[in-house]
């Protein structure tokens, strides 16, 4: 009697024995090797065992070295600001697995190649891709499919499907680091960073220690996220152990001053975000006075445009009416001038008859008198 005699349930444990020791390989592979390794430098193992982990993150779809170092850099260094490749301000759905489409647009190859410059240096992680193109996301493919051949070939079928359970497990486990702990109203915060980042405990627990994310934006070249007893930390236990091996050296930590240090700093940090949403609101209200003064000008300038257009008509009706006016006055003037002018030559012309006719009838007078002078003396010596 016992599980060994049920052949469906001892399967199905071997399987989920499997599973479980796939999703921590492969998840130490992320978290580890292209996390706190390759990205964040907090910590140094020799070169075979750094390709030994990291293999456990390429075979988990992550892709590429270098872009997986050169995109996680990008997102420290613009966090939920415009630039950040996964930000949850971009959408929900965006920040959980759309991004991954988008990469190229908020980073061009160049500055890729520049973030991640100094694993540029290694022929290895070169050659598995250092370019937003699909060709390093086909190649990962390939060889993600050629090792679970290869897993069936040496471990036989349950080995394969354990380990594609937790391909999937551990895989959407990583995109929730991205998403949920970004997201507001979920967990905690232990120090205010100038982003979102946020403390969940179960995807800390999901994503063998990721989850600690506030903590891991606070001080990001710590190699223990999980800074309080409660916060497990599965990746820096590994660390630890590698240590205690020998095959770990220079594990940067935070020191108690520093962590004290960053609370500190948060209280600049609330300053500076109340500071930067005042100046928000007031170029709000200055960007609204502008357009209310604005409008005003224009209906101002429309009420001038329409006072002058009725002054001009008006002023031009007044000219028109003065003009006509003129000309009746002086129209009336000339006719006056002319019968008065007529009437005065009527006048003359009269005067002068009379005085022709005086002068006429003077003559004649003159004619007689002499006649009579004349006469006297012609009787005389007649
Ligand atoms: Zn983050
Ligand atoms: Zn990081």
């Amino acid at each position: 009697m016992g599980i060994y005699n049920d052949p469906v349930l001892s399967t199905s444990l071997v399987i989920m024995a499997w599973a479980v020791f796939w999703h921590h390989w492969h998840g130490v592979g992320i978290t580890l090797g292209y996390h706190r390794l390759l990205t964040h430098k907090s910590l140094s193992v020799p070169k075979w065992l750094e390709y030994l982990i990291c293999s456990g993150a390429y075979f988990a779809l992550m892709g590429s070295p270098i872009v997986w170092v050169g995109v996680h850099r990008q997102h420290h260094q613009k966090s939920d600001q415009p630039g950040d490749p996964h930000s949850p301000r971009d959408g929900f759905w965006h920040s959980l697995y759309k991004w991954m489409y988008y990469t190229g647009k908020v980073q061009s190859d160049e500055e890729l190649q520049k973030q991640a410059a100094d694993l540029m240096t290694d022929p290895l992680y070169k050659r598995l891709g250092c370019d937003h193109g699909a060709y390093h996301a086909k190649l990962n493919l390939f060889f993600c499919v050629l090792f679970r051949i290869v897993l069936f070939i040496v471990f036989g079928w349950q080995c394969v499907v354990g380990n594609l359970i937790a391909t999937f497990t551990i895989f959407w486990s990583t995109q929730f680091v991205n998403a949920f702990c970004h997201l507001p109203g979920l967990g905690y915060r232990s120090y205010k960073t100038t982003e979102d980042s946020r403390n969940v405990w179960w995807v800390g627990l999901l994503a063998v220690g990721e989850g600690w994310h506030n903590n891991h934006h606070a001080v990001p070249k710590s190699a223990r996220h999980g800074l309080q007893w409660w916060e497990f930390d599965f990746t820096f236990c590994c660390i630890v152990l590698l240590e205690r091996l020998g095959l770990a050296t220079r594990v940067v930590l935070p020191s108690k001053e520093l962590l004290a240090k960053k609370r500190e700093t948060s209280v600049i940090g609330k300053a500076q975000q109340n500071l930067s949403a005042a100046m928000t609101h007031a170029a709000e209200a200055a960007q609204k006075a502008a357009e209310v003064a604005s409008a005003a000008v224009h209906e101002a300038a429309e009420c001038a445009y329409l006072a002058a257009e009725a002054a001009g008509k008006s002023a031009r009706e007044a000219a028109e009416a003065a003009s006509n006016a003129a000309r009746d006055a002086a129209e009336q003037a000339g006719k006056s001038a002319r019968e008065a002018a007529l009437a005065a030559g009527k006048t003359a012309s009269e005067a002068a008859e009379a005085a022709s006719l005086a002068a006429r009838d003077a003559l004649e007078t003159a004619e007689l008198a002499i006649a009579q002078l004349v006469s006297p003396k012609e009787s005389v010596a007649g």
